[in-house]
C-alpha cells in the first residue's frame, strides 16, 4: 500500500475496542468509571495510540484525554473529534470508546499520508458521560463547554467519596476544573462517531446515518392514589383500583406518543401497593420518559399525557401526584455539518439516511460550545448498555473511512480559515 492511499482499519478500531474492554473493574464484564484505575489504564492506552498516530496527547483538568495533530502550521483552531471513555455497569465494548478510536484511527491515516490540514484536529477521549459514579453525566464533556456545575464535586458515590477528593486521590486539582473549558474561538465544530444504540440502520441494511439531533427528553414520577380494599367483596363498580388506572395511563402514553414517528414514550418503572394477590392495589407508582428531537413536539406530547392522566383518573375516582425529575432540551445537530456528513456517505456510494438519536451523547454538551455534528454506526440488534453489544470489522471499516472523508473535505461555517 502506498502512503497515499493509508485508510483508517476496521481490524485495528475493533482490536482497540478489545483492549480497552480489559480495563475494567469486573472481570469477565465490562465497567470503567470516572476516576478509577481502570479510567487511568484506559487513558495510558488511548495516549499511547494517539502519540503512534503522530498526536501530542494531555490530560485536561478534569481528566479527558486530549490528543492534538497541528494543520499546515500549528496553533490553527481544531475540528474536535471524540466520544466518551467511561461505561454503563456491565458494558458494550463499543459505546463511546469507538468514536474515540475511530478518530485517531483517522488521525492515523493522514498522518501516514504526511496529510496536513487547514485547521487542527483534536480529539478528546470524555472521561464521563454516562455519570455512573456521581450521578451527574457528561462531566468531562461540559467542563471542555464551561458549563461544569462545581456544585457537583460535593457529590458522593457509593462509597461516600466526594468527587472533590476522588479527583485528588487521581493527581487532578478539583479547583482547577474551570480551565478545562475552550475558547469558542478555537473549536471550529464537534463530530462524534457513535453505534447507534437502536435498531434503525440495521433493519433498513444500512451501515451509516446522519444524525439530525440528540433528543430532548422529559421524565416525571407518577404517582396514582385510589383506595386499597378486599379483591372478594368490593364490587367492580365500587373500586378505586390505582393499577387499573395507572395501567390506563399506560396505554394513553403508548397511543399518544405511537402517533408521531420519531416521538417515543417509556414507562420504564411500575410499582403497586401493599401487592397482595387478595387486595386491590391502592397505591402505584410509575415513571415517563418523553423524547422527541424537537423541543416544541416534546413539551406537546407531554403536556398531552398530563391532560390524558388527569381525565383517567379523574373517571376513576382516583388521586394522582405527577412530579417532573427532568427536563433536557434537544440538541440540534448543525445542518451544515449534516450536510457535509452525508456528503461523505454519499462520496462513499452509500444512501444517506438521516435519524434522530433517541440516547444522550457528550454533544450535548458540548453544543454551548461549538456546533456539532454526529455519524452513527449500525450495531447488532441495535442492543446497547449491554455486552452483547456488537459490531462488524466491515462497519467499523467503512464508518471510519466515511469519517475521514468527512475530514478530509471539512470546511467551516462561512469558512472561518
Ligand atoms: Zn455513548
Amino acid at each position: 500500500m502506498t502512503a497515499r492511499a493509508a485508510q483508517p482499519s476496521g481490524a485495528r478500531i475493533y482490536e482497540r475496542c478489545e483492549a480497552l474492554a480489559q480495563c475494567s473493574e469486573e472481570s469477565g464484564a465490562l465497567t470503567r468509571v470516572y476516576l478509577s484505575p481502570e479510567q487511568r489504564a484506559a487513558n495510558e492506552l488511548v495516549q499511547g495510540w494517539m502519540r503512534e498516530a503522530g498526536m501530542h496527547t494531555r490530560l485536561d483538568e478534569i481528566g479527558n484525554v486530549i490528543g492534538r495533530y497541528e494543520g499546515v502550521r500549528p496553533g490553527l483552531p481544531c475540528l474536535m473529534l471524540g466520544s466518551h471513555l467511561d461505561t454503563v455497569r456491565n458494558a458494550g465494548k463499543y459505546d463511546g470508546m469507538m468514536g474515540v478510536v475511530a478518530a485517531i484511527d483517522c488521525v492515523h491515516a493522514l498522518n501516514a499520508r504526511g496529510a496536513r490540514l487547514a485547521f487542527a484536529i483534536e480529539v478528546s477521549g470524555f472521561a464521563d458521560e454516562e455519570g455512573v459514579r456521581f450521578n451527574a453525566t457528561l462531566l468531562g464533556s461540559r467542563a471542555v463547554a464551561g458549563t461544569f456545575d462545581a456544585k457537583v464535586l460535593d457529590q458522593r458515590d457509593a462509597q461516600g467519596i466526594s468527587m472533590r477528593d476522588a479527583m485528588s486521590a487521581f493527581g487532578l486539582d478539583p479547583d482547577r476544573v474551570p480551565h478545562a473549558a475552550r475558547k469558542r474561538a478555537d473549536v471550529l465544530a464537534y463530530a462524534e462517531l457513535h453505534i447507534e444504540q437502536g435498531p434503525v440502520l440495521e433493519a433498513e441494511g444500512l451501515p451509516v446515518g446522519v444524525v439530525t439531533a440528540i433528543n430532548g427528553a422529559n421524565r416525571y414520577t407518577v404517582e396514582v392514589k385510589g383506595l386499597a380494599g378486599h379483591a372478594g367483596t368490593v364490587p367492580m363498580n365500587l373500586r378505586q383500583d390505582a393499577l387499573a388506572a395507572a395501567a390506563e395511563c399506560v396505554l394513553a402514553i403508548e397511543t399518544r406518543c405511537g402517533r408521531e414517528g420519531d416521538l417515543v414514550g417509556t414507562v420504564g418503572r411500575l410499582e403497586a401497593a401493599p401487592g397482595a394477590t387478595n387486595v386491590i392495589p391502592g397505591d402505584v407508582r410509575f415513571t415517563i420518559d418523553v423524547r422527541a428531537p424537537r423541543d416544541d413536539q416534546r413539551r406537546a406530547a407531554a403536556a398531552d399525557i398530563k391532560a390524558a392522566i388527569g381525565a383517567i383518573c379523574a373517571r376513576r375516582g382516583v388521586q394522582f401526584d405527577l412530579h417532573p425529575t427532568h427536563e433536557g432540551n434537544t440538541a440540534a445537530c448543525a445542518p451544515w455539518l449534516q450536510e457535509q456528513i452525508a456528503s461523505a456517505i454519499a462520496t462513499e456510494g452509500l444512501p444517506v439516511r438521516r435519524l434522530p438519536s433517541g440516547a444522550g451523547h457528550d454533544g450535548m454538551a458540548i453544543v454551548d460550545l461549538a456546533d456539532i455534528g454526529m455519524l452513527f454506526v449500525r450495531c447488532k440488534g441495535g442492543i446497547s448498555h449491554n455486552p452483547l453489544e456488537a459490531i462488524t470489522i466491515d462497519d467499523a471499516d467503512l464508518s471510519a473511512r466515511v469519517f475521514l472523508r468527512f475530514i478530509e473535505s471539512f470546511r467551516p461555517a462561512g469558512e472561518r480559515l
